[in-house]
């Protein structure tokens, strides 16, 4: 856990959005902060989304919020349960409106924004159901 780029506080605020959004779906959503992004980010969250095995989830409806801070790049990865039933660019207004909460510095507010945006689109697709686990953990991981 490193305080340089997320306090204790927004960390605990991310989480809570994360598991208030799992109410709305059966999509699981992380979030993954690393301190720098050498490449491409799209690339860097396909190697998280594995490291973190979140393909493990019944409908592969898991879905990757992934930043680098100080180089601010971000991606959103969905597993193929959701590309199956959305078109590629789903992610698009949601990865957009989060790059401009980032040029902002709204980095904390601009993630829980997207998250609760992830959630209630994903719920149109993978509505709760009343058995629902939270088969993916809603910790924030930082590299
Ligand atoms: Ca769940
Ligand atoms: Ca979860």
């Amino acid at each position: 856990m490193s305080n340089e780029v997320i306090n204790e506080a927004d960390r605990l605020a991310i989480q809570d959005a994360i598991r208030e959004a799992e109410e709305l779906t059966s999509g699981e959503i992380r979030v993954h902060i690393d301190k720098k992004c050498a490449g491409d980010p799209l690339k860097r969250a396909i190697q998280v989304f594995k490291k973190l095995k979140m393909y493990a989830t019944k409908e592969r409806n898991g879905v990757l919020i992934y930043l680098s801070f100080t180089d601010r790049k971000l991606a959103i990865l969905g597993d193929e349960g959701i590309d199956k039933k959305v078109g590629a660019h789903f992610w698009d207004g949601t990865k957009n409106q989060l790059i401009e909460d980032f040029k902002r510095n709204q980095f904390t507010q601009g993630i829980i924004n997207a998250v609760k945006e992830s959630g209630s689109r994903l719920k149109e697709y993978f509505p709760c159901e009343a058995d629902d686990i939270d088969e993916l953990s809603n910790e924030i991981t930082l590299d």
